[in-house]
């Protein structure tokens, strides 16, 4: 049976579905997209994800390629059409096709929209979390506008390509100041030696992470107290805890930064305590 991909209006076969050429998503990275974890057929945090995408949307001035009441629709009848239980759902959406120019093309540019889903064993990531993962550090040399979800994610490859290479899952980004503000595709989370959980506010130079909003609301759940600040690579290497977040990772401990070890070197029992809980509270839409 094969993949279903939708594209602009039509659901086609994966292998053979296309985008113009001309499609600023493709020319100049000119899109925004969402990724929304398939968790037991139920679609993860779906209408945080699709508020931020509305979001995106609007700081860059992208108009919607369909209502905002269709989309979910549409995103369920991928997962559904894909028969997927277990995986990820993925929407982009462009400026639209438009004769090659930097600036915006006229106001009646459709733009566009692809979504695609696919299977992923959800056991690879609980393994995962029984031994924790590793990331580096890298400079942060991204643009300043990196709260908004935009597809220009060129130094985000390099990052986590670096990370690869040094045998690393991610790559935290640093600030000229020498703290972290986020992984190549992830929040950055310390937990501090008086077990309380240390993430940079979202107002400076990060991603509102859907998944980083839903652990509030477990860390509430749990009685964990939760600081908005910044973290130096330091303090995270000395903290009793350190972990990351994101839609299809929820809360993963990380077990060593630039090749020494967090803690004990071993996953922490408050990191695995929200990754445990994130399932109560996150929303759950059916697929
Ligand atoms: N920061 C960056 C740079 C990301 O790319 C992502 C995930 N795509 C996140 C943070 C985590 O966001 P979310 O929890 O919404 O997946």
């Amino acid at each position: 049976m094969p993949r279903i991909a939708y594209v602009n209006g039509r659901y086609v076969v994966h292998a053979d579905a296309a985008v113009h050429i001309e499609d600023r998503g493709y020319q100049f990275a000119d899109g925004v997209y969402e990724v929304c974890e398939v968790a037991r057929g139920f679609i993860v945090d779906m209408p945080r994800h699709l508020a931020r995408l509305n979001r995106s949307l609007t700081e860059l001035s992208i108009g919607w390629p369909v209502t905002s009441g269709v989309l979910p629709l549409i995103v369920r009848e991928v997962v559904n059409r894909n028969h997927v239980f277990d995986g990820l759902v993925y929407v982009q959406v462009t400026r639209g096709v438009a004769s090659r120019d930097f600036v915006f093309p006229s106001a009646d540019t459709k733009s566009s929209l692809v979504i695609t889903a696919r299977k992923v064993d959800p056991m690879v990531a609980t393994r995962r979390a029984e031994t924790g993962i590793k990331v580096i550090t890298v400079p942060e040399n991204r643009w300043d506008r990196v709260d908004i979800k935009t597809t220009g994610l060129l130094p985000n490859v390099l990052a986590k390509q670096k990370a690869k290479e040094a045998g690393a899952q991610e790559a935290w980004f640093v600030d000229p100041h020498g703290n972290v503000t986020e992984g190549g595709s992830s929040n950055a989370w310390i937990v501090t030696r008086d077990g309380v959980l240390v993430t940079r506010s979202a107002e400076h130079g990060i991603l509102r992470g859907i998944t980083r909003t839903t652990l509030f609301e477990v860390a509430a759940k749990l009685g964990l107290k939760i600081e908005e600040r910044g973290f130096s690579v330091a303090e995270a290497k000395a903290a009793r805890e350190a972990f990351l977040s994101s839609a299809t990772t929820i809360a993963m401990p990380i077990v060593a930064i630039d090749g020494d070890p967090v803690a004990n070197g071993h996953p922490g029992s408050i990191t695995l305590s929200l990754r445990q809980a994130f399932f109560d509270v996150a929303e759950k839409s059916p697929a």
